[in-house]
């Protein structure tokens, strides 16, 4: 156990940060679910700085962490249901652009989970040598057997790939969980071939969601060490060399169940709420939803 002393994760320093929120993490109430990817809100963040010339908002220190990967490694896992929909949602954003990538050989997704969107990168988007990578057991286990071969249980580090290897890198709700995304961007450009694309979704602090809420929405999280606006996720990729880079917002479509779940309801009132959606069957309705995501995408130089 020890604590980890962070600088803003784009520019590396801290003379222009300031505190945003003290940390509120209670060791007590973790549970194996705390490193899940969708899962009940808790509530709890580690200590929060921004940084005003990156527009980023960071974890500064980690108190009393053993290791992220063990973290990881163990975490428990419930949302395949969620996990096909939100594939579902990120082909139907990416596939336009796939005419543009060097050819269809190639691609990495990082983070993969259960490899949800591996499935929609072979069926729908006619891509061959997909692989995966995810930390953590349960979901690789809970895979679709077309892919769970094609997932590798690992951390994505430097050199596990060679040079210009794949045609398209993407890496999904994933991006504030790291410890160095500036270096898994350079690493990204690093592995893909001339032309080649990296696509990463993630939270939009300034969504107006995440605005309403405040700290009560979900995207403050012990999980996540950084929160990203469009302005930083463009300076994330464009710093690291990528060119032509665009940051959009997006709408997400999941079952009624699911934003149930993440709704900051009173705990009796969410029970019964999902609840009457379980029996009621209204709770498998897909509903779409501007809940602050963002897709950026960039290529490197052909
Ligand atoms: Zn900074």
């Amino acid at each position: 156990m020890q604590n980890v002393q962070r600088n803003c994760p784009l520019c590396g320093q801290c003379d222009q940060s300031s505190l945003y929120a003290e940390s509120t993490l209670d060791r007590k109430q973790l549970t194996e679910f705390s490193f899940a990817s969708r899962k009940d809100p808790e509530y709890m963040n580690h200590r929060l700085m921004l940084c005003a010339r990156c527009d980023m908002l960071y974890v500064s220190e980690i108190a009393g962490v053993s290791d992220l990967s063990s973290e990881y490694d163990s975490a428990a896992y419930d949302s395949q249901v969620e996990s096909v929909y939100a594939a579902s949602t990120y082909m139907r954003l990416l596939l336009p652009m796939f005419d543009r990538l060097p050819d269809r050989v190639g691609a990495l997704d990082i983070g993969t989970g259960d490899g949800a969107f591996l499935v929609e990168l072979l069926e729908r988007g006619k891509l061959t040598d997909v692989v995966g990578l995810e930390p953590s057991t349960a979901p690789i286990r809970s895979a679709d057997a077309r892919v769970q071969g094609l997932i590798r249980q690992a951390m994505f580090v430097e050199g596990l790939y060679p040079s210009e290897t794949f045609s398209l890198v993407t890496c999904f709700q994933t991006i504030e969980h790291v410890d160095d995304p500036a270096g898994l961007c350079s690493e990204s450009l690093r592995i893909l071939k001339p032309g080649g694309a990296l696509a990463i979704i993630g939270h939009n602090r300034r969504g107006f969601l995440n605005r309403i809420l405040g700290r009560k929405s979900p995207i403050f999280d012990i999980e996540h060490l950084q929160l990203f606006s469009p302005e930083s996720l463009r300076r994330l990729m464009q710093n690291a060399g990528f060119h032509s880079v665009s940051v959009k917002s997006f709408w997400n479509t999941y079952p009624v169940s699911y934003w149930a779940r993440l709704f900051p309801f009173p705990r009796p009132i969410k029970k019964a709420v999902i609840g009457l959606l379980r029996v009621t069957g209204l709770g498998r309705i897909p509903l779409p939803f501007p809940v602050g995501n963002l897709v950026a995408v960039g290529h490197r130089e052909s």
